[in-house]
């Protein structure tokens, strides 16, 4: 078995490594002091700007397929990369990305909404949860009717990323209530003039989610994307995308929080000895090396499965709950470890621990995580063992 990285993935990692040390993090302190002001981190035109700088070198679209400008790198090489942007907490990702399922789209689609999308011209955003139904998907209560060749779509979302920012929704809705997902959801491409509101959702986090409104919004048949009633298995698809790419980004930030905690061992005197002599400090900085290093390849292994067109999905759970946990007993220690400045907003500790604590939530809850999973054992669709069985 080797575990070694090829030449062109050294070489790829190694860019994304100091690009992040060059461009990334210098700007830390700036979009702590702006977010502790209640504006955002970076601008949509900052952002942009640094997209284009990481384009002008080749990084643009990592998981796009080549044919439509992006580089293609697979999930491995992907998970990589995530894991070296998440060593810093500015919102920072690569340009050129698009939601898997847009790739469903008709040619006229795709002209309107994945092309502007990958190039950064417009902003999508993924619209499934509503007020009363989060992990159970399936209760959602969204409809559409049809009128005339038109659909009219009432109902309400909530939680929505970018929802605020989004020019047109990926939106679930009821098309036929008595298949429900079952051949009963559709999925619509809507603009945002075509009628649907946003309001902005306060979190503990730095970049709210958005409730969406829908008031009778009329759209033309042509906004189905994919089949009528095929909306839930696109919905899965979204979601099932890329697990491992939360987690991965979570082993880059527990790197650097430990590191954080190694330095201030070494440095904190108290009782005349320093921290890092006490076992009880020790012990903390070991255990969350250990699971760092198990993080790491569980995502990679989930990743890898990918790449191989292996179901995955198994694997993409167990990686995606033991990032959430992990991630949060490691920044509850780092935190520790730094006493009461840990507590303070002089640190970007606490502004890592607010954030972790997402990963325990969206994109499948711990609990529907642990459920998938315990499923999947006992109606033997997965074995202990994983893919050496
Ligand atoms: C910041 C943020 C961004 C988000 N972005 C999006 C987005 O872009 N698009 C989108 O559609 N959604 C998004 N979500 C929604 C997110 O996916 C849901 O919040 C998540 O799936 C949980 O649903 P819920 O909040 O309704 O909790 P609930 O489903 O009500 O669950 C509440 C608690 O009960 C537990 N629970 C539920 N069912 C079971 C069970 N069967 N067994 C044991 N325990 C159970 C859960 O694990 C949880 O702990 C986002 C959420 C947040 C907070």
């Amino acid at each position: 078995m080797d575990f070694t990285l090829d030449e062109d993935q050294r070489e790829i990692r190694d860019w994304v490594r100091t690009f992040v040390r060059r461009e990334i993090t210098p700007l830390e302190p700036e979009v702590l002091r702006r977010e502790r002001n209640g504006r955002p981190g970076l601008t949509r035109d900052e952002l942009r700007e640094l997209q284009l700088k990481a384009k002008e070198a080749g990084f643009f679209g990592v998981l796009t397929p080549q044919e439509y400008g992006g580089m293609g790198l697979g999930a491995v090489m992907t998970a990589l990369l995530e894991s070296e942007l998440g060593r810093s907490f500015v919102p920072f990702r690569f340009g050129g990305y698009a939601d898997n399922i847009l790739f469903h789209g008709n040619e006229e689609q795709k002209e309107r909404y994945l092309l502007p999308t990958i190039s950064g011209e417009r902003i999508s955003c993924f619209a499934i949860t509503e007020p009363g139904a989060g992990s159970d998907a399936k209760a959602i209560r969204t409809s559409a009717r049809q009128d005339g060749s038109d659909w009219i779509i009432n109902g309400e979302k909530t939680f929505i990323t970018q929802g605020n920012d989004a020019d047109f929704t990926m939106v679930f809705a009821v098309t036929d209530k008595e298949k429900g997902a079952d051949g009963g959801v559709t999925c619509f491409l809507v603009d945002r003039d075509m009628g649907w509101k946003s309001e902005p959702i306060d979190t503990m986090g730095e970049w709210g989610p958005a409730a969406l409104v829908f008031e009778d919004v009329r759209v033309p048949k042509e906004s189905v994307l994919g089949e009528v009633g095929k909306g839930f298995q696109l919905a899965m698809q979204w979601i099932g995308q890329g697990r491992y790419l939360l987690p991965a980004r979570a082993i880059g930030s527990c790197e650097r929080l430990v590191e954080m905690a190694i330095e201030q061992a070494r440095t904190r005197v108290t009782f005349g000895e320093l921290l890092a002599e006490r076992q009880a400090i020790q012990w903390m900085i070991a255990d969350s090396a250990v699971e760092i290093e198990a993080l790491r390849w569980l995502v990679l292994h989930a990743a890898w499965q990918v790449d191989q067109g292996m179901d995955s999905r198994q694997a993409q759970s167990i990686a995606k709950l033991y990032g959430g946990v992990k991630a949060n007993e490691i920044v509850d220690r780092v935190l520790q470890i730094h006493g009461g400045m840990g507590y303070t907003r002089e640190l970007p500790i606490e502004r890592w621990y607010r954030e972790l604590r997402l990963l325990r939530i969206y994109e499948g809850t711990d609990e529907i995580q642990r459920r998938t999973i315990a499923r999947n054992l006992l109606k033997g669709h997965a074995k202990i063992g994983g893919s050496l069985v």
